[in-house]
């Protein structure tokens, strides 16, 4: 394993994750002896789950010092298992590797799609997501991220129910009321909820997933319009293995370790 490895031989792995598919796959891969496995959280959430392997939180400080800090760690494979709307990290971290030939395999979730019934208004941005919630609906359900309220601050003739897993931060939405709450949510209680707030849009960002896509379904049944925000281009091509799920990356992962460094085709 050459310099890609810590003193007990094994393989370190970092995993930059803040995602349930980050958190399945260190679960998958802490239980491996012949790897090192380190989660990497940006450190927004106060108190994150704990996590199986090593785990280290706040950001690099850039490509350049991602790609430092690799080499420090000796650092063997990278996934990216971040958020689709974490675009800056995931282009920081294909820079990153580029740099210093580490392998990358990027745990990409798949978007939503809409169906029969559905009503979705594409928006490409947050910015253009709250033109057209003022265009569509009264009473919207926001659930954006507690760090994006922002575009939305300025939204007159719109009462939001903001709903975020820990208290916003930044400038909000005029008129609002707030709702803490962490998924997975039940289609049944989206129902009650859209309900209980007589809801007339629903915003969010195209996360997908399984988690968070009640609502989506609960809109379709309530025949309420959906402003939904694009996700952001990523970082593709040649260089970085893509794949949709944990086991998908657990394998790919296991695989580049075990060649070792300067795999042909690994990058
Ligand atoms: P971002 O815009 O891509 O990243 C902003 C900066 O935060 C990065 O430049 C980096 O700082 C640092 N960073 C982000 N993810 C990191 C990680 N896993 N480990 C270490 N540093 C990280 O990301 P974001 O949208 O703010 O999201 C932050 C985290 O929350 C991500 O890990 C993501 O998976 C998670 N998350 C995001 C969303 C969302 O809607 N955006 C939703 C759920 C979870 P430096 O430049 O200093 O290295």
């Amino acid at each position: 394993m050459g310099e890609r490895s810590d003193p007990s031989g094994a393989a370190t792995v970092l995993i930059l994750g803040g995602t349930g598919e980050g958190r399945a796959l260190a679960e998958l891969l802490a239980p491996r002896p012949e790897l090192r496995v380190i989660s990497s959280l940006a450190g927004r959430v106060e108190q994150p789950a704990s996590l199986p392997g090593e785990v280290r939180r706040g950001g690099f400080g850039g490509a350049a010092a991602l790609a430092r800090w690799l080499v420090d760690e000796r650092v063997a494979v990278v996934v990216d298992a971040t958020h689709p709307f974490a675009a800056r990290i995931s282009h920081a971290a294909a820079d990153a590797c580029d740099r210093v030939g580490v392998p990358l395999v990027a745990l990409r979730r798949p978007g939503w799609t809409a169906g029969p019934g559905d009503d979705w208004r594409w928006a490409d941005d947050l910015a253009a997501a709250a033109v057209a919630v003022a265009a569509v609906g009264r009473r919207a359900l926001l659930t954006v991220g507690r760090g994006d309220l922002a575009a939305f601050a300025g939204v007159r003739d719109v009462w939001f129910l903001v709903r975020s897993i820990e208290p916003p931060v930044g400038p909000r939405p005029l008129d609002h009321a707030l709702l803490l709450a962490r998924g997975p949510f039940a289609l049944a209680d989206e129902l009650a909820l859209l309900d209980e707030h007589r809801i007339d849009v629903v915003v969010t960002k195209d996360s997908g997933g399984a988690a968070t896509r009640a609502k989506l379904d609960a809109a379709r049944q309530r025949q309420i319009p959906v402003v939904i925000v694009r996700q952001p281009p990523l970082p593709g091509g040649d260089a970085i293995a893509i794949v949709d799920d944990a086991v998908a990356a657990a394998a790919a992962v296991a695989a580049l370790a075990a060649a070792g460094p300067g795999t042909p085709g690994a990058r």
